[in-house]
């Protein structure tokens, strides 16, 4: 029997490092309960990885719920077209883009560095909590790929 293919979700270029860092925060209940929802749908190992996210600049599968969202767009636009063009330009995404969240990863692991970081993030409200950098930080000391060395049998 063929695997179940995945359906794609629409992904703004600042969401990819936002479901890295997410702990649960958020504008509202449902909101929290959409972004909990997808958030633990790709962090589930291994099949999270192969979930196809496609690269937005406009409302998606995140923004549904939000109590901001006006149609395609949001309350905040400038706030947020800012943090989507950063975040774009570090990670090498565009409008329409299709990665694997395994992808989306490697990049954040690859291109986003702490200053980088920081940068991209300045308008958000939640960077000041810290879990987007511990996320960060913690994404770029997994040793993917790497064989432990055993002792014993
Ligand atoms: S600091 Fe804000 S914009 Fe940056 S990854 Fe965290 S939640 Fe997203």
């Amino acid at each position: 029997m063929k695997p179940a293919v995945e359906p794609v979700l629409q992904f703004r270029p600042h969401h990819f490092f936002c479901t890295l860092g997410y702990e649960g925060k958020g504008y509202s209940e449902a909101f929290v309960t959409r972004f909990s929802s997808l958030a633990n749908r790709l962090r589930a190992h291994p099949s999270g990885d192969e979930v196809v996210l496609e690269v937005t600049l406009f409302s998606d599968s995140i923004c549904e719920p939000c109590p901001n969202r006006r149609g395609a767009r949001c309350d905040t636009h400038s706030k947020i077209t800012a943090l989507d063009e950063a975040h774009a330009e570090v990670l090498g995404l565009k409008h329409g883009d299709r990665i694997t969240w395994a992808e989306a990863k490697t990049r954040l692991r690859e291109r986003m560095t702490v200053e980088a970081h920081h940068s991209a993030c300045a308008p958000c409200g939640w960077k000041s909590l810290g879990v987007c950098e511990k996320a960060l930080l913690q994404l770029k000391t997994e040793n993917v790929g790497t064989i432990q060395p055993r002792t014993g049998q």
